[in-house]
């Protein structure tokens, strides 16, 4: 069973390194996209496997969820970068600083403070992407993208957060493309160089856009 589980994981898991190699590669000088493995809803059991076939950058959604299955893996395998890809509620940043490695959901600045209190008491500071409402959807967090650059410079300054790039979610049931476009050209703008893009669905287009970071789940781990 085992056996059978890590052979599936270490198809899948190939399968995309040779895709996001082959896209990263129509790109000129550009370096292969970071693949994150968006672990949520699945366990430890599942997770093993993938990090045995050498998967080491990893993406939760929930910190508590996280909490139940990342100190044990981690303490496992000490060269894990955990990536925290979902919502963060200001209470929540506590445990999230001492979890996880990199924040992509950085979006207000009630958690800019809140994060940057928690990695000076804590000691740890954490590389964040701030998170962009692209298709300025209702139901979506995320900054609007003409209060970007503002947000982003007040985080740096005013906060003394470590904001390496940006990170959007475009609106399901559109072409994702154009979203990407509009994010690499307002990272651009603003002078960040690192871009968490792309799901299961789209992360080739992602990287063509000049993703740094995508973030696959479905594709990896199966439907949830
Ligand atoms: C779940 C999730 C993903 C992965 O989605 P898939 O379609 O399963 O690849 C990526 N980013 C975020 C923010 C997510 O919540």
């Amino acid at each position: 069973m085992a056996q059978a589980s890590n052979d599936a994981a270490l198809t899948q898991l190939s399968g995309i390194r040779d895709r996001i190699e082959r896209a990263s590669a129509r790109i000129e000088g550009a370096r292969p996209a970071q693949l994150i493995a968006v672990s949520k809803t699945f366990d430890a059991q599942a997770i093993e496997p993938v990090i045995e076939a050498g998967q080491r950058h990893f993406g939760e959604n929930r910190v508590q969820e996280a909490m139940g299955k990342w100190p044990s893996l981690k303490a496992q395998h000490p060269d894990i970068v955990l990536h925290l890809i979902g919502p963060l509620q200001t209470n929540k940043a506590k445990e999230a600083v001492a979890l996880f490695d990199v924040i992509h959901s950085l979006d207000r600045d009630k958690l800019a403070g809140a994060l940057k209190k928690e990695m000076d008491r804590q000691d740890r500071h954490l590389p964040c992407f701030v998170q962009v409402n692209i298709g300025l959807e209702e139901q979506k967090t995320g900054i609007a993208p003409a209060e970007t650059a503002a947000f982003v410079s007040r985080c740096q300054t005013e906060h003394g957060l470590n904001v390496i790039g940006l990170m959007c979610i475009p609106p399901v049931d559109e072409a994702a493309g154009p979203y990407f476009a509009q994010l690499a050209q307002l990272a651009g703008n603003i002078g960040l160089e690192q871009l968490s893009m792309g799901m299961s669905a789209d992360f080739e287009t992602a990287i063509l856009m000049g993703a740094t970071h995508i973030r696959v789940g479905s594709a990896l781990f199966g439907s949830r």
